[in-house]
């Protein structure tokens, strides 16, 4: 009875930290918060499956590892950094062009539209970062 006890009381807090480690992975999986790397970081192996990228930036697939399932990214190559350049310009100066025409007709119509043109003027900007890093650091963005 008491051992019945003591062994359900382990039980329980097993599936607690493990669901615990579930929601850290899931948290993490969020942020894309993985490790940029040409090959496994965690074991080193070369040989690894593509998966559908999490972050909302991405060109190319995701990385997991066929030895150890670690999940990482493959740093973006310089024409993946030129095209992230020229279309986060390319949008940034559309939505930014577009704002100050619409601030010019002075027309309340058009906040929420701007609304809209800002968020992606800054997806623009972010895009021409990301770019930006990968050339002037290869392999580690
Ligand atoms: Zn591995």
């Amino acid at each position: 009875m008491r051992d019945q006890t003591g062994v359900g009381g382990a039980g329980a807090a097993g599936d607690a930290s493990g669901l615990q480690d579930k929601l850290v992975v899931r948290a993490r999986a969020a942020v894309g918060d993985y490790s940029v790397a040409r090959v496994c970081p965690s074991c080193g192996l070369a040989d690894a499956k593509r998966v559908r990228p999490e972050r909302f930036l991405a060109l190319g697939s995701d990385r997991v590892c066929r030895g150890c399932g670690t999940r990482y990214i493959p740093p973006t190559r310089a024409w993946g950094a030129v095209v992230f350049i020229l279309i986060g310009f390319l949008l940034a100066g559309a939505c930014g062009l577009s704002i100050v025409l619409r601030l010019r007709s002075g027309n309340p119509l058009g906040i929420p539209a701007m609304a809209v043109e800002g968020f992606l003027g800054v997806v623009g900007l972010l895009a021409v970062r990301h770019g930006t890093r990968a050339l002037l650091r290869p392999g580690t963005v």
